[in-house]
């Protein structure tokens, strides 16, 4: 199956209260890490990101901020942007309402302990939730999804092929995903920083969200 490099509008237009692309960006675009943050690769980011003083928005699992609390404040400190992944990286579509909820809260909760934040950012893990928890969610949270998938986790793509589709992809105002987490450890240094040198060459400015 090829992979759907470009979120369809007609998708982004049937799940309403999320937020899919940031169209009155000026000259921006909004890169983001899921699943963080991890020991030898959120680091690894964060130094391509100060090489050329872009800034990024990151998705942190709750149990990671726990295991690893020095490493989301050197995020938090970078002056990225950070958002709320569930504490247990949880499929929506999964658990009931309330145990989702729960989770989330729990997220909330060790982001406050640690890094002394509210987040309004979430971001549900695989992209799934029932329309309850969405309509939940939003009451206090915007929820962010993306207009361009990276594919940096699907490791039948070559790093030439994340970097090309992930460059072709981009417009102002776009919200592309990659991950920080052990499955793209390998892969990231082969395709982020020349896809950071490319957006920067392009006069993109890198915003957070
Ligand atoms: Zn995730």
């Amino acid at each position: 199956m090829v992979p759907i490099h470009k979120t369809p509008i007609w998708i982004q237009r049937i799940f309403p209260h999320r937020i899919w692309q940031k169209k009155d960006a000026d000259e921006a675009v909004f890169l983001t890490f899921d699943d963080g943050p991890v020991p030898g690769v959120t680091d690894y980011v964060l130094d391509e990101l100060a090489k050329r003083n872009q800034k990024a928005t990151f998705f942190m699992v709750g149990d990671n901020v726990r295991k690893h609390p020095e490493l989301a404040g050197r995020v938090l400190q970078a002056g990225h942007s950070i958002g709320n992944h569930t504490f247990h990286h949880l499929h929506g579509l999964r658990f009931g309402k309330d145990s989702y909820l729960e989770d989330i809260r729990k997220c909330d909760l060790i982001l406050q302990e640690v890094l002394a934040i509210q987040t309004p950012l979430f971001r549900p893990p695989y992209g799934w939730m029932t329309p309850a928890q969405a309509r939940k969610v939003a009451k206090e949270k915007t929820i962010v999804m993306w207009d361009v998938l990276s594919g940096d986790y699907d490791p039948k793509l070559s790093p030439r092929s994340i970097l090309e589709t992930s460059l072709e992809k981009l417009e102002l105002g776009s919200i592309v995903v990659f991950h920080d987490q052990q499955k793209t450890k390998e892969v990231l240094p082969k395709f982020l920083p020349e896809f950071l040198d490319q957006i920067k060459e392009r006069g993109l400015q890198t915003a957070t969200l």
